[in-house]
Formats: C-alpha cells, structure tokens, sequence
C-alpha cells in the first residue's frame, strides 16, 4: 500500500502542437520542438519516473520489484504489468488511418513475425506486442476524428453527390463493403487522382476562403494535404477514407471508444487516451510510414458503425467512471473544490492526474500536493483521501 508522485514522459511525434503540453503540464518549452503525446505508465519504451525515498525510479522497475502493487486480479488477468497506458494527446496535424488488433490476432501475428525473424525494430514489423489495444478518448477541446465505415446508405449518398466519385457508388452499390476498399486501398495514382483531382481542384478556393464545414470530407482532404504537405502528384490513397468513414466531431468533455479491428484517425484537437498497454498499429493510409495492405485487410472491421458518443460527465456529480466495454482499463474522474474530501479505496494499481486546480493526496503520513499536471502511482488496496486545494479536476486510470 502507498502512494508516490509519478512523472510521464513527452513523444515529440512530428504531428504533435508545440503549446498545449507544455502549458497544461508545467514543463518549460523547447523553441522548435514538437510535445505530441504525454505518457503515463510503465510501457518499455517510455516508462514513466516514480519518486520513492527522494530518488527516481523507472515505474517498470518498480513494478517488478513490487508486483503486489498492481493487485492479485490484475495479475491473474494480465500478468505482471500495468495493463494500461494513460495519455494526453495535443494533435496539431492528422494522424495515420489506423485500427487495432484483437488479442488473438496480436498473439498469432506477434508469433508469426518472430518466427520470420522480423526484428522487432524493423520499420516493416507490425506486431511489436503480443497485445490487443482497446482506447478510450475523452476530448479536452472541439475535436474531430474519423472512426469505421459510415451506413453503405450513408457512403453512397456522399460518393453520389461527387461526380468524380460516381464511379465508385456504382461499384459499391454491387460490391461488400471489404472488397471495395481493399480495390481502393491498392488503387494507383492514376486512378486517385480521376477520384481526387476534381475535387480539389473544385474547392480549393473555397477551402482557402474558409468556406467549408469539417462536417465536410472535402474540408479533409484539403486539410490533410496542406498539414502533412501531400502533393497533388502524389496522392494517398487514405485521403478517399474521408468519404467513407464517420466524420466525428467531440465537443470538449464528449468520448469514444475505439474497439478492435475498427478503423480510426485522430484529425484535430486534444484529448485524454486510455488505452491497453500496446503499440500495435496496423496503419490505412496517411503516413510515411510502413503501410501493410495485406495485414490491414485481414483483420479490419467493415462492420457500418454508427458512432457511440460517450456523453459528457454531469458536473453535479462529484466522481464518475466513464462507461466502456473494456476490460484492461477504466476511467473516472473527479471534480473537486477548495477544501473538500473525498476517500478512495484502490482496487487496482492507479494512476491519477490532475487536470486542474491543485490537491493533496494522503495516505497515512504520506501526503503528496499535486498541481495541474502533476500525478501520482497509487498502489493497489491503498485507501487515500483527495482534497481540493484549489477548484479543478483529476482524472484517475485503474481496471474497472
Ligand atoms: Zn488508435
């Protein structure tokens, strides 16, 4: 049982802002460098620095001296690691069309690429783990995302409406969802650019006049070509996703849930993620990195989704854990004002961060003040109090 301040670690990944994680963490700012994502956990190739008698130690380390501390049903479930990740991500440019292995499906490939003797650091592996990678997102700002295949009723009206895509109505309308993005997904430039160029060339002006919705795929595809600088000539096949998968706008404190096998691309904003303790990312598109269509087609998930928004937090209610399906991780969070408690019994290893405001955690004569930014490793079968030291909010990671 105890209760130790913890520190994350940045990813200065390219499409990261430069501002917003410096300015919610405290962490003084580098000119010309790029703070993507804020990870808090015990991932081997970023874990996150826990205090202990006054000396830093890294939290895998710890772990494996204390594996008590996750707590005996995390440990019959998942071994002796912390089963998630907790993130903050300030996305300034999209990220890569991506979905998510099941756990079967990353213990087979996993097994598969070590036995072709792919290294784990070539840059054509994609299995890094044996893991699946089940996320939670909560939007801390308006934010915009892509998640699975729209209704075929929904992707046809949108193809129809474009008569560069007309074509590709017409075939969908005879073909199974899977089969007709894989014909996309493996298109050649000559045909991208009889489905793209017209509509570009069509809204360009509008776009530059700032006279299209982000409701809008063909906002997009004009966004996604000035951020990551994508030349007409050399056309991504990803960029047709934006007609047919769901186009979802978070209003900050709103979330999603993204679901194994389901294709998905962060678009703009920033969020909090919670995710199971993976890095395996089958990419779709809009990257130059390593694209597997072979790996990608086996196990994407043409299932039509109509998104699942996961709906605000009630501001009279002091502590609430967000509903998800998964089983690796859970998040609540915790509203707070000057001088009120509230007592928290850890069931699990926990990881809180304060995300406004100021309190003190304590736990026998153990007490910790946490500013924004700040958090802290809770141990499993802790009881601790929290109090506001200033109006704000935490939010707390654990198994559900
Ligand atoms: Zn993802």
């Amino acid at each position: 049982m105890g209760i130790y301040q913890l520190t994350g670690r940045v990813q200065h990944y390219v499409w990261g802002g430069k501002d917003y994680l410096p300015a919610l963490l405290g962490i003084k700012k580098e000119t010309e460098q790029y703070y993507a994502e804020w990870w808090l956990g015990a991932h081997v190739s970023a874990p996150s620095m826990l205090e202990m008698e006054g000396e830093a130690i890294s939290l895998l380390e710890f772990l494996a001296k204390n594996p008590t501390a996750l707590g005996e049903k995390s440990v019959s479930k998942f071994g002796t690691e912390l089963p998630y990740l907790l993130k903050i991500l300030d996305v300034a440019k999209p990220l890569s069309i991506q979905l998510h292995p099941t756990k079967k499906q990353a213990e087979v490939g996993f097994a598969q690429e070590n036995a072709q003797g792919v290294a784990l650091t070539d840059p054509t592996r994609t299995y890094k783990d044996n893991n699946h990678k089940p996320e939670m997102m909560i939007a801390l700002s308006d934010f915009w995302l892509l998640h699975g295949f729209k209704t075929k009723a929904a992707m046809l009206a949108t193809l129809n409406a474009r008569p560069s895509l007309q074509p590709l109505a017409a075939k969908l309308a005879q073909q199974a969802i899977h089969a007709f993005y894989a014909d996309i997904m493996q298109a050649d430039q000559a045909q991208l650019a009889q489905w793209l160029l017209p509509i570009i060339d069509e809204n360009q002006a509008k776009y530059a006049a700032n006279q299209l919705e982000p409701t809008n795929p063909d906002y997009w595809v004009l966004y996604t070509m000035e951020a990551m600088a994508i030349s007409p000539s050399k056309l991504d096949a990803g960029l047709v996703c934006f007609y047919l998968f769901n186009i979802v706008h978070l209003r900050e404190g709103e979330g999603i849930f993204q679901d194994a096998g389901i294709p998905h691309a962060y678009l703009r904003g920033q969020n909090i993620e919670l995710m199971a303790c993976s890095d395996n990312v089958i990419r779709g598109g809009l990257t130059p990195k390593h694209v597997d269509i072979q790996a990608l087609l086996a196990i994407i998930d043409c299932r039509e989704v109509v998104p699942e928004i996961i709906p605000v937090a009630p501001t009279q209610q002091a502590y609430i854990t967000y509903q998800t399906p998964a089983q690796d991780f859970s998040l609540s969070r915790f509203r707070y004002q000057v001088g009120q408690t509230q007592s928290c019994e850890a069931q699990s290893a926990q990881i809180l961060l304060v995300m406004k405001g100021k309190v003190t955690l304590s736990q026998g004569t153990t007490v910790l003040a946490l500013q924004q930014g700040q958090s802290a490793f809770i141990e499993s079968e802790t009881k601790y109090d929290i109090t506001g030291l200033e109006d704000g909010y935490c939010v707390i990671a654990a198994l559900p």
